[in-house]
């Protein structure tokens, strides 16, 4: 084995062992807190100080993370293909 194909193999391993962790922190923590309200579900409005609902979450405070918007684009693919064979 030379060098250039043991550096390789070892990128290779750890770029799959980085995309696992990834993959198994989506399946664990699918959501993120919302960077519009911070997670809250609501805000203040700037001016009237009045309390606002979070649009952007519809107030749950809960945004998809990358790796479940990815797999619901796939599942809504699938869908679509098998729904039109
Ligand atoms: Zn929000």
């Amino acid at each position: 084995m030379t060098p250039a194909n043991s550096a390789s193999a070892i990128l290779i391993a750890a770029l799959l062992i980085i995309t696992l962790g990834y993959v198994a922190s989506c399946v664990l923590w699918p959501f993120k807190a919302c960077r519009t309200c911070n997670g809250e579900g609501k805000f203040r409005s700037p001016f009237i100080r009045a309390i606002r609902l979070c649009p952007a979450c519809r107030s749950t405070g809960l945004q998809p993370r990358a790796g479940l918007k990815a797999w619901n684009a796939y599942r809504r693919l699938h869908r679509t293909n098998r729904r039109n064979r």
